[in-house]
């Protein structure tokens, strides 16, 4: 399951109880065991739960959850904004937006249009608007995570889309990314989750060769038995969802519903 924010934890408190009494949550330990060696097989109806970015409210809302129920779970970080009160570059620009008072619609264009322009072009507009700020988490609280069962991943330095990066701004991602993994004493840059889930023919041979050795995708998907380790499927849940919803997303119906419905219209 992937999540990105916590922004309620009675709702999310909600959806810890009903995952825990129906599936087997698992860690990134027990998953890593089992798809690097063949005789070690998951339980049924395994489920980690994963976060992307490093929204603080995972620390806040999401963690205290997850200790009171004893579960391990991955955040996946974005290094660039770790120590510092940086915002992330999409709420720059959505912050930007409502000054001007564009509607949610017309911000969450801008915010695609930025994800599909080449990693130059996105970073020369971000560049010409005002920056704002958000606390964010400290390499301090990582190490708290950590040892409260929160592995912690990489989501890149900067978080660009990968397909739209040449194979020098990749590595340099992923080298600086790792440096600051080191620097921290953060074991865990080697469990990677792509940011978008854009995941091309050409990332898996850079992301090997920089000491990636799973890497997850954003696609909606559940997994089948044979799990490849540079392409792990995750659900999109949201924790601010109702129980109601949750329980069709984690049982894989949404998932199906949904992608046979991009089939139908010819999209994927
Ligand atoms: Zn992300």
């Amino acid at each position: 399951m992937a999540y990105h924010d916590v922004p309620n934890k009675t709702i999310f408190s909600s959806h810890i109880q009903y995952l825990k009494s129906h599936y087997n949550i698992i860690s990134i330990e027990t998953l890593r065991e089992s798809l690097l060696n063949d005789d070690v097989k998951l339980p049924n109806y395994s489920l980690l739960i994963t976060f992307d970015d490093g929204y603080r409210n995972v620390l806040e809302n999401g963690l205290p959850v997850l200790i009171n129920n004893k579960i391990s779970s991955c955040i996946f970080i974005i290094t660039r904004y770790i120590d510092t009160t940086v915002n992330f570059w999409w709420k720059d620009v959505e912050v930007n937006g409502k000054v001007r008072g564009e509607s949610s619609k017309e911000i969450r264009q801008t915010i695609n249009a930025l994800k599909k322009m080449t990693n130059k072009e996105r970073i020369a507009i971000l560049n010409k608007i005002p920056s704002t700020k958000r606390k964010q988490i400290t390499s301090e609280e990582l190490l708290y995570m950590k040892r409260n069962k929160m592995y912690i991943g990489s989501h890149t330095h900067n978080h660009p889309m990968l397909n739209n990066c040449s194979d020098d701004e990749i590595e340099n991602e992923l080298e600086v990314s790792k440096s600051l993994f080191d620097q921290w004493k953060i074991e865990g840059f080697e469990v990677f989750a792509y940011p978008n889930g854009d995941r091309t023919e050409k990332t898996d041979d850079i992301l090997l060769k920089n000491h990636i050795k799973l890497a997850f995708l954003f696609d909606h998907r559940i997994n089948a038995t044979n799990i490849s380790s540079m392409g792990i499927s995750r659900i999109r849940t949201n924790a601010g969802m109702p129980l109601s919803e949750l329980k069709v997303k984690a049982s894989g119906l949404h998932s199906l519903i949904s992608n046979l419905t991009l089939i139908r219209y010819g999209s994927i």
